[in-house]
Protein backbone atom coordinates (compact mmCIF):
# COMPACT_ATOMS: atom_id res chain seq x y z
CA UNK A 1 0.00 0.00 0.00
CA UNK A 2 1.11 3.40 -0.14
CA UNK A 3 1.99 5.71 2.24
CA UNK A 4 -1.14 8.13 1.23
CA UNK A 5 -3.64 5.27 2.03
CA UNK A 6 -5.98 6.59 5.03
CA UNK A 7 -5.08 5.05 8.68
CA UNK A 8 -8.34 3.85 8.96
CA UNK A 9 -8.25 1.73 5.90
CA UNK A 10 -4.73 0.25 6.50
CA UNK A 11 -5.54 -1.85 9.13
CA UNK A 12 -8.40 -3.82 7.09
CA UNK A 13 -8.04 -7.21 6.05
CA UNK A 14 -9.95 -6.67 2.85
CA UNK A 15 -12.74 -9.77 1.74
CA UNK A 16 -11.62 -12.93 0.20
CA UNK A 17 -13.27 -14.83 -2.69
CA UNK A 18 -12.93 -17.99 -3.40
CA UNK A 19 -10.19 -19.15 -5.78
CA UNK A 20 -10.56 -18.77 -9.21
CA UNK A 21 -8.23 -20.60 -10.44
CA UNK A 22 -6.26 -20.64 -14.30
CA UNK A 23 -3.58 -23.62 -14.07
CA UNK A 24 -6.34 -26.26 -15.35
CA UNK A 25 -10.00 -26.77 -15.88
CA UNK A 26 -11.46 -27.90 -12.03
CA UNK A 27 -15.19 -29.03 -11.28
CA UNK A 28 -15.51 -25.70 -9.88
CA UNK A 29 -17.80 -26.69 -6.24
CA UNK A 30 -16.20 -23.70 -4.66
CA UNK A 31 -18.22 -20.42 -4.87
CA UNK A 32 -21.63 -21.35 -4.92
CA UNK A 33 -22.38 -20.12 -8.78
CA UNK A 34 -24.64 -22.12 -10.75
CA UNK A 35 -23.74 -24.74 -12.95
CA UNK A 36 -26.73 -24.16 -15.51
CA UNK A 37 -26.56 -21.01 -17.97
CA UNK A 38 -29.03 -18.40 -18.59
CA UNK A 39 -32.18 -18.86 -19.94
CA UNK A 40 -31.98 -19.30 -23.85
CA UNK A 41 -34.01 -15.50 -24.35
CA UNK A 42 -31.76 -14.20 -21.96
CA UNK A 43 -28.66 -14.94 -23.81
CA UNK A 44 -30.13 -13.21 -26.55
CA UNK A 45 -30.57 -10.06 -25.04
CA UNK A 46 -26.72 -9.23 -25.90
CA UNK A 47 -26.64 -8.76 -29.68
CA UNK A 48 -25.51 -6.02 -31.58
CA UNK A 49 -28.48 -3.60 -31.46
CA UNK A 50 -27.81 -3.72 -27.20
CA UNK A 51 -24.03 -3.48 -27.84
CA UNK A 52 -24.78 -0.29 -30.34
CA UNK A 53 -26.55 1.42 -27.42
CA UNK A 54 -23.56 1.54 -25.23
CA UNK A 55 -22.55 4.71 -25.71
CA UNK A 56 -25.34 5.65 -24.02
CA UNK A 57 -25.58 5.93 -19.90
CA UNK A 58 -27.73 3.02 -18.01
CA UNK A 59 -31.59 4.33 -17.02
CA UNK A 60 -30.00 5.18 -13.40
CA UNK A 61 -33.98 4.70 -12.02
CA UNK A 62 -33.71 1.08 -13.27
CA UNK A 63 -37.57 1.33 -13.88
CA UNK A 64 -37.86 -1.53 -16.23
CA UNK A 65 -36.36 -4.26 -13.87
CA UNK A 66 -38.02 -2.47 -11.11
CA UNK A 67 -41.04 -3.42 -12.77
CA UNK A 68 -40.32 -6.98 -13.40
CA UNK A 69 -39.59 -7.41 -10.36
CA UNK A 70 -42.44 -5.39 -8.49
CA UNK A 71 -45.05 -8.04 -10.63
CA UNK A 72 -43.09 -10.94 -9.72
CA UNK A 73 -43.36 -10.08 -5.79
CA UNK A 74 -46.67 -8.49 -6.30
CA UNK A 75 -45.51 -5.36 -4.12
CA UNK A 76 -44.25 -1.70 -5.84
CA UNK A 77 -41.69 -0.49 -7.14
CA UNK A 78 -40.83 2.09 -4.38
CA UNK A 79 -39.94 -0.79 -1.98
CA UNK A 80 -37.24 -1.94 -4.16
CA UNK A 81 -33.78 -1.30 -4.86
CA UNK A 82 -31.08 -2.43 -7.39
CA UNK A 83 -27.46 -2.87 -7.42
CA UNK A 84 -24.31 -3.81 -8.96
CA UNK A 85 -24.55 -7.29 -6.79
CA UNK A 86 -26.02 -8.25 -3.29
CA UNK A 87 -22.64 -6.68 -1.83
CA UNK A 88 -23.34 -3.52 -3.11
CA UNK A 89 -26.11 -3.75 -1.51
CA UNK A 90 -24.56 -5.08 1.71
CA UNK A 91 -22.48 -1.85 1.46
CA UNK A 92 -24.81 0.89 1.08
CA UNK A 93 -26.46 -0.76 4.35
CA UNK A 94 -23.55 -0.80 6.50
CA UNK A 95 -22.57 2.78 5.38
CA UNK A 96 -26.32 3.78 6.06
CA UNK A 97 -26.96 2.12 9.41
CA UNK A 98 -26.07 1.24 12.89
CA UNK A 99 -27.64 1.27 15.47
CA UNK A 100 -26.57 2.38 19.45
CA UNK A 101 -23.89 -0.37 19.59
CA UNK A 102 -23.18 -0.97 16.16
CA UNK A 103 -23.98 -4.21 14.50
CA UNK A 104 -24.22 -7.89 15.50
CA UNK A 105 -24.04 -10.99 13.23
CA UNK A 106 -23.46 -14.72 13.72
CA UNK A 107 -19.85 -15.68 14.03
CA UNK A 108 -19.78 -18.14 11.15
CA UNK A 109 -21.67 -16.40 8.19
CA UNK A 110 -20.89 -14.33 5.03
CA UNK A 111 -17.32 -13.35 5.70
CA UNK A 112 -17.79 -9.83 3.96
CA UNK A 113 -20.13 -8.70 6.96
CA UNK A 114 -17.09 -8.05 9.24
CA UNK A 115 -15.15 -6.23 6.67
CA UNK A 116 -18.04 -3.80 5.79
CA UNK A 117 -18.55 -3.20 9.48
CA UNK A 118 -14.47 -2.04 9.60
CA UNK A 119 -14.72 -0.20 6.51
CA UNK A 120 -17.52 2.22 7.49
CA UNK A 121 -15.71 2.57 11.34
CA UNK A 122 -18.91 0.16 12.95
CA UNK A 123 -18.42 -1.55 16.11
CA UNK A 124 -19.55 -4.82 15.52
CA UNK A 125 -20.68 -8.33 17.74
CA UNK A 126 -19.91 -11.93 16.29
CA UNK A 127 -22.44 -14.12 18.07
CA UNK A 128 -21.41 -17.49 18.52
CA UNK A 129 -23.49 -20.19 16.89
CA UNK A 130 -25.00 -23.20 18.68
CA UNK A 131 -23.31 -26.34 19.10
CA UNK A 132 -25.10 -27.58 16.02
CA UNK A 133 -24.55 -24.49 14.34
CA UNK A 134 -27.95 -23.24 13.77
CA UNK A 135 -28.84 -19.16 15.08
CA UNK A 136 -30.22 -18.90 18.50
CA UNK A 137 -32.60 -16.06 17.83
CA UNK A 138 -33.06 -15.34 21.60
CA UNK A 139 -29.44 -13.85 21.39
CA UNK A 140 -30.93 -11.79 19.00
CA UNK A 141 -33.99 -10.19 20.75
CA UNK A 142 -34.11 -6.96 22.30
CA UNK A 143 -31.07 -5.24 21.08
CA UNK A 144 -29.48 -1.96 20.72
CA UNK A 145 -27.64 -2.72 17.65
CA UNK A 146 -28.38 -3.21 13.85
CA UNK A 147 -28.85 -6.86 13.04
CA UNK A 148 -27.64 -9.17 9.95
CA UNK A 149 -28.06 -12.73 9.67
CA UNK A 150 -27.97 -14.63 6.48
CA UNK A 151 -30.96 -16.95 5.62
CA UNK A 152 -30.24 -19.49 4.74
CA UNK A 153 -26.94 -19.29 6.88
CA UNK A 154 -23.97 -19.84 4.41
CA UNK A 155 -21.69 -21.77 4.80
CA UNK A 156 -24.12 -23.75 7.18
CA UNK A 157 -27.03 -23.80 4.59
CA UNK A 158 -29.33 -24.36 7.78
CA UNK A 159 -32.24 -21.77 7.80
CA UNK A 160 -34.48 -20.04 10.27
CA UNK A 161 -38.45 -19.88 9.60
CA UNK A 162 -40.31 -16.52 8.96
CA UNK A 163 -41.51 -17.06 12.69
CA UNK A 164 -38.30 -17.04 13.57
CA UNK A 165 -37.25 -13.80 12.08
CA UNK A 166 -40.67 -12.35 13.20
CA UNK A 167 -39.52 -12.93 16.55
CA UNK A 168 -36.88 -10.82 15.88
CA UNK A 169 -37.94 -7.75 14.23
CA UNK A 170 -40.88 -7.78 16.48
CA UNK A 171 -38.40 -6.97 19.68
CA UNK A 172 -35.75 -4.71 17.29
CA UNK A 173 -38.43 -1.87 16.15
CA UNK A 174 -36.25 0.49 16.17
CA UNK A 175 -32.82 -1.13 14.55
CA UNK A 176 -32.56 -2.37 11.22
CA UNK A 177 -33.01 -5.97 10.40
CA UNK A 178 -31.31 -6.82 7.65
CA UNK A 179 -32.07 -10.59 5.94
CA UNK A 180 -29.84 -11.63 3.54
CA UNK A 181 -31.67 -14.30 1.06
CA UNK A 182 -29.07 -15.15 -1.22
CA UNK A 183 -29.77 -18.94 -0.95
CA UNK A 184 -33.52 -18.45 -0.20
CA UNK A 185 -34.68 -19.88 -3.45
CA UNK A 186 -33.26 -23.43 -2.95
CA UNK A 187 -36.01 -24.18 -0.72
CA UNK A 188 -36.60 -21.67 2.11
CA UNK A 189 -39.86 -19.43 2.78
CA UNK A 190 -38.60 -15.65 1.83
CA UNK A 191 -39.43 -12.76 4.56
CA UNK A 192 -39.97 -10.18 2.28
CA UNK A 193 -43.89 -9.92 2.59
CA UNK A 194 -42.96 -8.78 6.38
CA UNK A 195 -42.02 -5.52 4.71
CA UNK A 196 -45.81 -4.81 4.98
CA UNK A 197 -45.56 -5.15 8.96
CA UNK A 198 -42.07 -4.15 10.07
CA UNK A 199 -40.09 -0.89 8.64
CA UNK A 200 -37.41 -1.77 10.00
CA UNK A 201 -36.70 -5.07 7.89
CA UNK A 202 -34.24 -4.82 5.05
CA UNK A 203 -34.35 -8.32 2.92
CA UNK A 204 -31.31 -8.31 -0.02
CA UNK A 205 -31.41 -10.40 -2.74
CA UNK A 206 -29.12 -11.16 -5.59
CA UNK A 207 -29.14 -12.98 -9.50
CA UNK A 208 -25.74 -14.81 -8.56
CA UNK A 209 -27.17 -18.02 -7.35
CA UNK A 210 -30.44 -18.68 -8.19
CA UNK A 211 -30.69 -16.69 -10.81
CA UNK A 212 -27.42 -18.51 -12.85
CA UNK A 213 -26.29 -14.66 -13.34
CA UNK A 214 -23.34 -14.58 -11.01
CA UNK A 215 -21.12 -12.77 -13.64
CA UNK A 216 -23.90 -10.29 -14.53
CA UNK A 217 -23.31 -8.63 -11.46
CA UNK A 218 -27.16 -7.70 -10.15
CA UNK A 219 -28.63 -7.62 -6.68
CA UNK A 220 -31.72 -6.42 -5.38
CA UNK A 221 -33.09 -5.50 -1.97
CA UNK A 222 -37.06 -5.64 -0.78
CA UNK A 223 -37.80 -3.01 2.04
CA UNK A 224 -39.86 -0.09 3.13
CA UNK A 225 -40.31 2.83 0.68
CA UNK A 226 -38.10 5.04 3.38
CA UNK A 227 -35.25 2.07 4.03
CA UNK A 228 -35.02 2.11 -0.16
CA UNK A 229 -34.90 6.05 -0.34
CA UNK A 230 -31.89 5.25 2.06
CA UNK A 231 -30.17 3.32 -0.22
CA UNK A 232 -31.14 5.68 -3.44
CA UNK A 233 -29.46 8.52 -1.49
CA UNK A 234 -26.50 6.67 -1.09
CA UNK A 235 -26.28 5.52 -4.78
CA UNK A 236 -27.22 8.74 -6.11
CA UNK A 237 -24.05 10.00 -3.49
CA UNK A 238 -21.60 7.38 -5.14
CA UNK A 239 -22.35 6.16 -8.19
CA UNK A 240 -26.02 6.47 -10.05
CA UNK A 241 -24.65 4.43 -13.58
CA UNK A 242 -23.87 1.79 -10.77
CA UNK A 243 -25.61 -0.87 -13.06
CA UNK A 244 -24.30 -0.88 -16.78
CA UNK A 245 -27.16 -1.49 -20.06
CA UNK A 246 -26.60 -4.93 -20.69
CA UNK A 247 -27.40 -6.21 -17.36
CA UNK A 248 -30.15 -4.43 -16.62
CA UNK A 249 -31.15 -5.60 -19.71
CA UNK A 250 -30.45 -9.49 -18.86
CA UNK A 251 -32.04 -8.84 -15.46
CA UNK A 252 -35.48 -7.86 -16.89
CA UNK A 253 -35.27 -10.60 -19.14
CA UNK A 254 -34.04 -13.42 -16.32
CA UNK A 255 -37.24 -12.41 -13.99
CA UNK A 256 -39.49 -12.47 -17.89
CA UNK A 257 -38.40 -16.43 -17.64
CA UNK A 258 -38.96 -17.17 -13.98
CA UNK A 259 -40.23 -20.80 -14.69
CA UNK A 260 -36.76 -21.65 -16.35
CA UNK A 261 -35.25 -20.59 -13.14
CA UNK A 262 -37.92 -22.56 -11.03
CA UNK A 263 -36.77 -25.62 -12.53
CA UNK A 264 -33.33 -25.08 -11.99
CA UNK A 265 -33.39 -24.92 -8.69
CA UNK A 266 -35.81 -27.76 -8.30
CA UNK A 267 -33.07 -29.71 -10.49
CA UNK A 268 -30.23 -28.27 -7.84
CA UNK A 269 -32.52 -29.85 -4.65
CA UNK A 270 -32.60 -32.78 -6.08
CA UNK A 271 -29.30 -33.63 -6.90
CA UNK A 272 -27.98 -31.91 -3.32
CA UNK A 273 -29.83 -34.35 -1.61
CA UNK A 274 -28.96 -37.46 -3.49
CA UNK A 275 -25.37 -36.20 -3.06
CA UNK A 276 -25.87 -35.80 0.67
CA UNK A 277 -26.82 -39.36 0.87
CA UNK A 278 -24.43 -40.68 -0.77
CA UNK A 279 -22.01 -38.72 1.46
CA UNK A 280 -23.85 -39.85 4.45
CA UNK A 281 -23.18 -43.71 3.31
CA UNK A 282 -19.63 -42.86 3.02
CA UNK A 283 -19.52 -42.18 6.76
CA UNK A 284 -19.55 -37.90 6.01
CA UNK A 285 -21.65 -35.77 8.14
CA UNK A 286 -24.02 -33.60 6.22
CA UNK A 287 -25.51 -31.13 7.81
CA UNK A 288 -29.33 -30.49 6.64
CA UNK A 289 -28.99 -27.42 3.77
CA UNK A 290 -31.70 -25.07 2.23
CA UNK A 291 -29.08 -23.77 0.04
CA UNK A 292 -27.17 -24.48 -3.04
CA UNK A 293 -24.13 -26.15 -1.27
CA UNK A 294 -23.62 -28.48 1.51
CA UNK A 295 -21.54 -28.49 4.28
CA UNK A 296 -19.75 -31.83 5.30
CA UNK A 297 -16.95 -33.10 7.34
CA UNK A 298 -15.74 -36.79 7.77
CA UNK A 299 -13.76 -37.85 11.20
CA UNK A 300 -11.38 -40.06 8.93
CA UNK A 301 -9.99 -37.45 7.15
CA UNK A 302 -9.79 -33.27 8.00
CA UNK A 303 -11.35 -30.64 6.04
CA UNK A 304 -8.26 -29.03 5.06
CA UNK A 305 -6.71 -32.56 3.43
CA UNK A 306 -10.23 -33.32 2.00
CA UNK A 307 -10.14 -29.86 0.04
CA UNK A 308 -6.27 -30.44 -0.89
CA UNK A 309 -6.50 -33.80 -2.00
CA UNK A 310 -9.67 -32.81 -4.02
CA UNK A 311 -8.27 -29.95 -5.69
CA UNK A 312 -5.20 -31.85 -6.81
CA UNK A 313 -7.42 -34.16 -8.45
CA UNK A 314 -9.14 -31.26 -10.22
CA UNK A 315 -12.33 -30.86 -8.25
CA UNK A 316 -12.31 -27.82 -6.64
CA UNK A 317 -14.14 -26.85 -2.90
CA UNK A 318 -14.30 -24.37 -0.40
CA UNK A 319 -12.42 -24.75 3.62
CA UNK A 320 -12.36 -21.91 5.66
CA UNK A 321 -9.36 -21.79 8.10
CA UNK A 322 -11.47 -20.70 11.21
CA UNK A 323 -11.35 -22.72 14.19
CA UNK A 324 -15.02 -23.83 15.01
CA UNK A 325 -15.72 -25.21 11.07
CA UNK A 326 -12.02 -26.35 10.40
CA UNK A 327 -13.04 -30.01 9.73
CA UNK A 328 -15.79 -29.40 7.38
CA UNK A 329 -15.92 -28.45 3.47
CA UNK A 330 -18.36 -26.46 1.92
CA UNK A 331 -19.47 -28.38 -1.93
CA UNK A 332 -21.51 -25.97 -4.31
CA UNK A 333 -24.10 -28.71 -6.01
CA UNK A 334 -23.47 -28.80 -9.34
CA UNK A 335 -24.99 -30.39 -12.26
CA UNK A 336 -25.58 -34.34 -11.14
CA UNK A 337 -22.70 -35.03 -13.39
CA UNK A 338 -20.36 -32.90 -12.09
CA UNK A 339 -21.44 -34.37 -8.42
CA UNK A 340 -20.68 -38.07 -9.53
CA UNK A 341 -17.66 -37.34 -10.25
CA UNK A 342 -16.94 -35.17 -7.20
CA UNK A 343 -18.69 -38.52 -5.20
CA UNK A 344 -16.51 -40.48 -7.20
CA UNK A 345 -13.11 -38.65 -6.26
CA UNK A 346 -13.92 -38.58 -2.41
CA UNK A 347 -14.62 -42.15 -2.48
CA UNK A 348 -10.81 -42.60 -4.32
CA UNK A 349 -9.94 -40.18 -1.55
CA UNK A 350 -10.99 -41.77 1.42
CA UNK A 351 -9.71 -45.15 -0.13
CA UNK A 352 -6.37 -44.12 -0.41
CA UNK A 353 -5.97 -43.93 -3.48
C1 LIG B 1 -22.90 -14.91 -2.70
C2 LIG B 1 -23.38 -14.13 -1.53
C3 LIG B 1 -23.58 -12.76 -1.61
C4 LIG B 1 -23.05 -11.93 -2.76
O1 LIG B 1 -23.77 -11.99 -3.86
P1 LIG B 1 -23.50 -11.02 -5.10
O2 LIG B 1 -24.88 -10.62 -5.46
O3 LIG B 1 -22.85 -11.86 -6.13
O4 LIG B 1 -22.68 -9.85 -4.68
C5 LIG B 1 -24.16 -12.11 -0.54
N1 LIG B 1 -24.46 -12.76 0.58
C6 LIG B 1 -24.24 -14.07 0.72
C7 LIG B 1 -24.59 -14.76 2.00
C8 LIG B 1 -23.68 -14.79 -0.34
O5 LIG B 1 -23.39 -16.07 -0.19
Amino acid sequence: MSRFLKKSLQKIAEYVPGEQPKDKKYIKLNTNESPFSPAKNVLKVINNKSLSTLNLYPDPKCENLKNALKDLYEIEAENIFVANGSDDILNFAFMAYKSKEGVMFPKISYGFYPVFAKLHGIKFTEVPLKDDFSIDINDYKNQNKMIVIANPNAPTGLILKVAEIEEILKTNKDNIVLIDEAYIDFGGESCYKLIKKYDNLLVVRTFSKSRCLAGGRLGYAIASKEIIKDLEKIKYSTNPYNINRLSLALGEETIKNDGYYKNKCQEIIKVREYTAKKLKEMGFFVLPSFANFIFIKNNSIKGEKLYLSLKEKGVLVRHFSVKEIEDFCRVTIGTKKQMDIFLKTVKEILSGE
